[in-house]
C-alpha cells in the first residue's frame, strides 16, 4: 500500500479536472489522478464549440446568453449560477486564447463564431453566432492546451489510476483510495480537499455518443458515501448520432447550414420550430425526430433520418431562410468550406459508414449524449449535500459529473465546455483557499477497506452470470424506456429490470482473479457504477409527473411549474433510492412557456 499526501487531489484529467488543477496548483500542492492518460479524456471528443457572447461578427450580450441558457434549461437552471457563467464566459475564452488555444479565425483576426441550437438574438429571436471553435476539434484543442499548461505548472499526474472511494472523516473530506492499473496496488491519497471531475455516464444507454470510460464513477462513489445525486432524470439525447453507432455528428453541422430531412424529402423542423428550425434546442429536435420516425417518415420507413450538409442543399435552404453573411451578402458554402470547417465529421463518416457528407446525406438517429444531473454543487463547485444546500467541507465537483445547476432540464450546445472552464476554475481556487487554512485530518484505520470490499466481492463471486449480458440488458431497457420519450409503465419496467440486474450482478464471474492490470475487474466495477446510476435515474424519472426539457413523458405531456419547479435529490439508502427535492433559484427570469 502506497501513501501520498497532497493538499488538493483532483480526480479526472479532462477539461474540468485540468482547469481545476491549474488554478489550485498556483497556491497548493496538487495531484491529478486519472483512469485515462489525460489527453484521452472525453473532452477531447468535443467537436462543435464553446459558447461566449464575444459579439465578434454580430451583436451579442452575456445577458442574452444567460437568458437563452435559462430558457434552454426549461427554467430548471439556477439563475444566479447561469448569470455568473455567462458573465465569466468572455474572459474565459480570451484566457484560453492567451494560453495558446488555436481558435478558428475571422478574416480580421478575431475569434470566429458559428450559430448553435438555442443561442439567439433576444430581440429578433433569430440564431446568433456565439460558439467559438477550432474547426470541429474544439475539445481536442482545449484538452491539449490545458494539459500543456498543467505540465508547465508542474502539476503531478497519476495516470491510469482508478479512484474507487472517497474518504470522509467527521463530515469532512480526507482523501481518496485508488487502484494502480499496472501494478494492482492500492494507493491512499491523503488530502485536505478532493475535486471530483470524472465526466458523465452515457454508457447507461444502448446508443450513445459517449466514450467507453463514461461509467459515472464519480456519482456512484459519492452516492455510496451518502452524498445525493441531483436531477438524474435529465439526460440529453443529441439529435444526430450516426445510425446504430451513436457516434456524434456535431450540431456545428447545422450551424454551418445543414438540415434534417425525413423519408418524404421534407425539412420537417419547419413544422416543429418555425423560427429557429434546425437550430432549435436538442430536446425539441430529438422529440421531433422520434415523432417523424414513429409516424413512418424515417428514411425508407426505418428508424433514422438524414442530416444533409451537401452544398446544394445548404445553399437552397439558406435562400429559403434568408440567411446572410455578416456583410449582408447571401450565405453560400462550397465543398471546400465544408471540408475546412468539418474535417473530422467527414473523416468519421468516410471511415465508419463509407459516406462522404459533401456529396451524400448522413443517416442519423438521437444518441444519449450528456448528463445534466450529477453531484450537487453551488456556483463555486462546493458540493452541497441536502435540501438546504449544506456544504460538505473540502469536497468539490466540476464538469459533467457536477450539477451546479446551469443546464437545468436541458443543456444548450457549447455550454458544457464553458461549464468545465468556469466551474473547474472556481473549484480549483476554492480548494486552494480552503487548504491554506485547514489541517490534514487523521485517516481512519484501514482506509482502503471499503474499496477492497467492493473489488473482493467481484473477484470472489462464483456465480453463472456474464457481465456482457447484464450490461446489454441494462442498456436496452434504459434506451427503450428511459430515453427520448417516457411513460409510467415503461419506466416502472426499467426500475424493476435494473433491480433484477443489481441482484444478478452479485452472481457474475470474471476470469482474471488477480489485481495486476486486471481490466476485467475494473470493467465489472464500472458496470456496478452504471447499474446504480441507472436505478437512480429511472427512479427519479418515474417520480417526476411532468414533461420538462429532456424529461419528456407521453402520459404527462405538460410542464407543471406548480408542482415540479424543483430539483430532485436522490440518495442511495438501504439498498434502494430515497428522493427529496430542493427549490430552483429564480432571480430575473420568471418561468414562461417555451416558444420556438
Ligand atoms: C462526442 C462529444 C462531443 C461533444 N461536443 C461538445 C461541444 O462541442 N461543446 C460542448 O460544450 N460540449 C460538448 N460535449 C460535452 C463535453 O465535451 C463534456 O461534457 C465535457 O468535455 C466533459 O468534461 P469533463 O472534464 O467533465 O470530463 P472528461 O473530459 O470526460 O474527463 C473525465 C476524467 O475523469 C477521469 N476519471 C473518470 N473516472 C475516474 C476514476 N474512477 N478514477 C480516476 N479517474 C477517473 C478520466 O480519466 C478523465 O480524465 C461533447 C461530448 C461528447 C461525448
Amino acid at each position: 500500500m502506497q501513501k501520498h499526501q497532497y493538499e488538493v487531489v483532483v480526480v479526472g484529467a479532462g477539461g474540468a479536472g485540468l482547469t481545476a488543477a491549474l488554478y489550485a496548483s498556483h497556491k497548493a500542492s496538487t495531484a491529478v489522478i486519472s483512469k485515462l492518460y489525460p489527453t484521452r479524456s472525453h473532452t477531447g471528443a468535443a467537436q462543435g464549440g464553446i459558447g461566449a457572447a464575444l459579439g465578434n461578427t454580430e451583436e451579442d450580450h452575456p445577458e442574452w446568453h444567460a437568458f437563452d441558457t435559462v430558457k434552454g434549461s426549461d427554467y430548471l437552471g439556477d439563475q444566479e449560477a447561469i448569470d455568473f457563467m455567462a458573465d465569466e464566459a468572455v474572459d474565459a475564452v480570451y484566457e484560453l486564447e492567451h494560453m495558446g488555444l488555436p481558435f478558428s479565425r475571422n478574416p480580421d483576426g478575431t475569434i470566429a463564431q458559428r450559430p448553435f441550437g438555442g443561442h439567439t438574438n433576444n430581440e429578433t429571436g433569430k440564431p446568433v453566432r456565439r460558439a467559438c471553435y477550432a474547426a470541429d476539434r474544439t475539445g481536442h484543442m482545449i484538452l491539449q492546451t490545458l494539459f500543456q499548461q498543467s505540465i508547465k505548472n508542474k502539476v503531478r499526474f497519476f495516470d491510469e489510476f482508478y479512484v474507487l472511494d472517497l474518504l470522509i472523516v467527521d463530515g469532512k473530506t480526507a482523501g481518496v483510495i485508488a487502484l494502480e492499473l499496472a501494478t494492482g496496488e492500492m494507493h491512499i491519497f491523503h488530502s485536505k480537499t478532493v475535486i471530483i471531475a470524472t465526466g458523465g455516464h452515457g454508457r447507461v444507454w444502448e446508443i450513445t455518443s459517449n466514450a467507453y470510460s463514461y461509467t459515472g464513477d464519480g456519482v456512484a462513489l459519492t452516492l455510496r458515501r451518502g452524498i445525493p445525486a441531483e436531477d438524474m432524470e435529465f439526460f440529453q439525447f443529441h439529435p444526430t448520432g450516426i445510425y446504430r453507432m451513436g457516434i456524434l455528428i456535431t450540431e456545428g453541422v447545422r450551424g454551418e447550414g445543414g438540415v434534417l430531412i425525413n423519408g418524404e424529402g421534407e425539412r420537417f423542423m419547419e413544422r416543429y420550430a418555425p423560427t429557429v428550425k434546425d437550430l432549435a434546442s436538442r430536446d425539441v429536435i430529438s422529440r421531433a425526430m422520434y415523432l417523424e420516425m414513429k409516424d413512418g417518415r424515417g428514411i425508407d420507413g426505418k428508424r433514422y433520418l438524414h442530416m444533409d450538409v451537401t452544398p446544394e442543399v445548404v445553399n437552397h435552404y439558406a435562400d429559403v431562410d434568408g440567411r446572410k453573411n455578416p456583410d449582408g451578402s447571401p450565405y453560400r458554402v462550397t465543398a471546400s468550406d465544408i471540408l475546412n470547417k468539418l474535417p473530422d465529421i467527414i473523416d468519421f463518416c468516410e471511415t465508419y459508414i463509407g459516406i462522404n457528407p459533401i456529396s451524400d446525406p448522413m443517416p442519423v438517429q438521437p444518441t444519449a449524449h450528456y448528463a445534466m444531473g450529477g453531484i450537487p454543487t453551488n456556483k463555486f463547485g462546493e458540493v452541497v449535500v441536502d435540501e438546504k444546500n449544506t456544504i460538505l467541507p473540502g469536497l468539490y465537483a466540476a464538469g459533467e459529473v457536477a450539477c451546479v445547476s446551469v443546464h437545468g432540464a436541458n443543456r444548450l450546445g457549447t455550454n458544457a465546455l464553458l461549464d468545465l472552464i468556469i466551474f473547474g476554475k472556481y473549484s480549483g481556487l476554492k480548494a486552494a483557499e480552503y487548504s491554506a487554512s485547514e489541517p490534514y485530518l487523521d485517516l481512519p484505520k484501514e482506509p482502503e477497506a471499503f474499496a477492497m470490499q467492493q473489488l473482493d466481492s467481484i473477484r470472489q463471486s462464483k456465480g453463472n452470470e456474464r457481465m456482457i449480458d447484464i450490461a446489454a440488458e441494462m442498456k436496452q431497457v434504459m434506451f427503450d424506456h428511459v430515453g427520448v420519450f417516457r411513460v409510467e409503465e415503461g419506466m416502472q419496467q426499467a426500475v424493476d429490470k435494473v433491480r433484477e440486474l443489481k441482484e444478478r450482478f452479485k452472481e457474475i464471474t470474471i476470469d482474471d482473479k488477480g489485481l495486476k492490470f486486471n481490466n476485467n475487474l475494473i470493467e465489472a466495477w464500472e458496470l456496478s457504477n452504471l447499474i446504480d446510476i441507472a436505478e437512480v435515474t429511472a427512479v427519479s424519472a418515474l417520480a417526476r409527473t411532468e414533461s420538462r426539457g429532456a424529461h419528456s413523458r407521453d402520459d404527462y405531456s405538460e410542464r407543471d411549474d406548480k408542482n415540479w419547479l424543483k430539483h430532485t435529490l436522490a440518495w442511495m439508502e438501504n439498498g434502494g433510492v430515497r428522493l427529496g427535492y430542493k427549490p430552483v433559484q429564480i432571480t430575473k427570469y420568471k418561468p414562461k412557456a417555451r416558444a420556438y
